[in-house]
């Protein structure tokens, strides 16, 4: 073996230079990632929707021994209580050791992705065929919706108090929809067009029948036979769709992706990658925290985290302050020791597209949990740029715990930006940082990522959950 020059041992002990994850993963590592990975793309297909995700979280949970908590309830050091607010997001928590006065360590992520919705009055025929009109949620790139398979997922309420859940589209044997898109052969004035404004959000419109109503006169057949066969099978009227929420997404399941398997290509990486870590890091956790755990889902991430669902809600106040009542500290008080990860993807390198990554401060695939001081656009607006001291507390806690992480932006300076749930959690008096896993093609129908780094954060969360 050639003996090492002073260099070689300097630039050893002084740089910072991350190597490949692969070239650092452990076999215990790779053993467990593997089962982490076929558990997180089970959680994928159950979960296509906000809604979904609660349920199957809720019954993974409750498998664990988690409880659902009520107020007043009385509770001691490894109670395992979780709370669902209005079917779209849910909280769930680990009393520790530790008072609550001394702080929680939290992780939130998003469990809602972009998506079309339909409007409160969707179904038309037109040209004898009929249609859903929808208003897409999200950041899309809309081009990325047309000419692909479509589920719809969701609930229609009804006026007697009943709830009626749909999903068209994820069992065998169902039938799937589609958003036509203009022919090549015809297409020249819209090939034209930029990008954004080749598809225009109206036309956005979901093939839902062609048949028309059989031994009728009448206009709208093709409508009437579709809302012939919806009643048959829901007991719905039209106007019942006023008070429906139901949410057109891609078909396509979670799957390997590469020869070499190490990826997974999926709808709504964004951000259930990152819900999966931080709830799994709760339901794994060895023994009784010393401080308590919590693990928020929020829904709306996607639209601001506006609304009753989304992370600027009362209801996490609400939750976290019905177990500081239990111990009776006052909930400032333990918000202003917390620390909280807040868990979303980010950007991956993408050597198709160097022109908009800064190459030294990019999150790259399979270089373990990424963490972001900051997010933002034009100057950090709207982030939450978290501080050195909390960086550095990251640093040692992931690196005690074998994590493989590495540090990252969203992409060069001035061109774009987004932002996360963490603003709201430090605009509460929480220490907030940023994480999450580079995902490639963001937003899309079918968004990727390593397996590596899916499993790195949630080794991440976990670490975050047992600290002291
Ligand atoms: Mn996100
Ligand atoms: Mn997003």
């Amino acid at each position: 073996m050639e003996e090492k020059t002073l260099a070689d041992l300097r630039r050893e002990e002084l740089t910072h230079a991350p190597k490949n994850g692969y070239d650092r993963l452990t076999p215990e590592d790779e053993a467990a990632m593997k089962a982490y990975c076929e558990a997180y793309k089970k959680f994928l297909d159950q979960g296509k929707t906000e809604r979904e995700c609660v349920s199957y979280a809720v019954a993974l949970a409750e498998a664990k021994g988690f409880q659902k908590l009520e107020r007043g309830m009385a509770l001691q050091p490894g109670d395992k209580v979780y709370r669902i607010n209005r079917g779209k997001s849910l909280m769930l928590a680990v009393i520790g050791q530790k008072p609550l006065s001394e702080g929680v360590h939290i992780g939130a992520a998003h469990i809602d992705a972009p998506r079309l919705d339909l409007k409160p009055n969707p179904l038309y025929e037109d040209c004898e065929l009929a249609f859903l009109k929808t208003h897409y949620y999200g950041g899309i790139k809309k081009y990325q919706w047309v000419t692909i398979p479509l589920e719809l997922h969701g609930v229609i309420a009804l006026t007697d108090g009943r709830v009626i859940h749909v999903s068209v589209g994820n069992n065998e044997g169902d039938p799937l929809f589609t958003i036509d898109d203009l022919l090549p052969h015809l297409g020249a004035e819209q090939a034209k067009k930029p990008m954004g404004e080749a598809i225009p959000g109206e036309s956005l419109n979901i093939l839902v029948g062609s048949r028309p109503f059989k031994d009728d006169k009448g206009s709208e057949r093709v409508k009437l036979a579709i809302l012939d066969l919806l009643n048959q099978k829901y007991g719905i009227v039209e106007e019942d769709l006023i008070s429906a929420e139901l949410e057109a997404v891609p078909a396509f399941r979670a799957s390997d992706v590469g020869f070499d398997r190490s990826l997974i290509g999926a709808y709504g990486h964004d951000d259930r990658v990152c819900s999966y870590a931080c709830l799994a890091g709760l339901l794994e956790l060895n023994g009784i925290p010393a401080k308590t755990a919590v693990c928020m889902l929020a829904d709306k991430e996607e639209i601001g985290s506006e609304g009753v669902t989304g992370m600027r809600s009362a209801a996490f106040d609400t939750f976290m302050s019905d177990l500081c009542d239990t111990q009776q500290v006052p909930l400032k008080a333990c918000y202003e020791k917390s620390f909280c990860l807040s868990s979303d993807v980010c950007a991956a390198y993408d050597p198709n597209f160097p022109e908009v990554y800064e190459k030294r401060n990019s999150a790259l695939v399979n270089y373990g949990m990424g963490f972001c001081k900051y997010t933002g656009s034009r100057g950090k607006g709207g982030a939450s740029d978290a501080s050195a001291e909390v960086v550095a507390y990251v640093r040692k806690l992931m690196n005690d715990a074998g994590v493989i992480w590495q540090m990252a932006e969203l992409g060069k300076v001035d061109a774009g930006g987004g932002g996360t749930v963490a603003a709201y959690m430090a605009e509460r008096d929480i220490d907030t940082l940023d994480a999450g896993v580079a995902v490639l093609s963001m937003h899309s129908p079918f968004e990727t990522v390593g397996k590596l780094d899916c499993y790195m954060t949630f080794k991440g969360m976990k670490a975050v959950y047992e600290a002291e």
